[in-house]
């Protein structure tokens, strides 16, 4: 069993609304090392992207496993509270889902990269490679 600890599930949890996340970060610094150039959070897009590449058409979701429902082991819902969670995490991912469509019928080019894929930034940075240049 790899279930989270309390501990790393309560830490997961408040890190769920701060804007500016950690991983939301680690995005931006490979992108920027990789040299293609951004603007952040542009209101004018449904959802929101943390990252937008006007030029590009492309833009890119940082999503943190817990609060949009990863299906990796960060994404679990906890046993406790679970008709409180439960109907919010659906929600949540139902509505990335719209985002997206809306996002991808107007034009745009969507890559979503979830906060538990960054313990190999090698791979995401090739993913996000090869998104942008195509
Ligand atoms: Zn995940």
């Amino acid at each position: 069993m790899d279930r989270v600890t309390k501990s790393t599930r309560s830490k997961i949890m408040a890190a769920v609304h701060t804007r500016d996340t950690g991983a939301e970060k680690n995005v931006r610094s490979i992108v920027h090392r990789l040299g293609y150039r951004y603007s952040l959070n542009r209101s004018g897009l449904r959802g929101r992207p943390d990252l937008v590449f006007v030029a590009r058409n492309k833009v890119i979701f940082v999503h943190g496993c817990f609060w949009h429902g990863h299906s990796c082991r960060y994404g679990r819902l906890p046993k406790s509270r679970l008709d409180y969670w439960q109907p919010k995490i659906v929600a949540n991912k139902a509505r990335d889902r719209r985002h997206a469509r809306r996002l991808k019928r107007a034009g745009w080019s969507v890559m979503v990269v979830w906060q538990c894929q960054l313990k190999r930034k090698d791979v995401v940075k090739t993913r996000l490679g090869s998104f942008l240049d195509a």
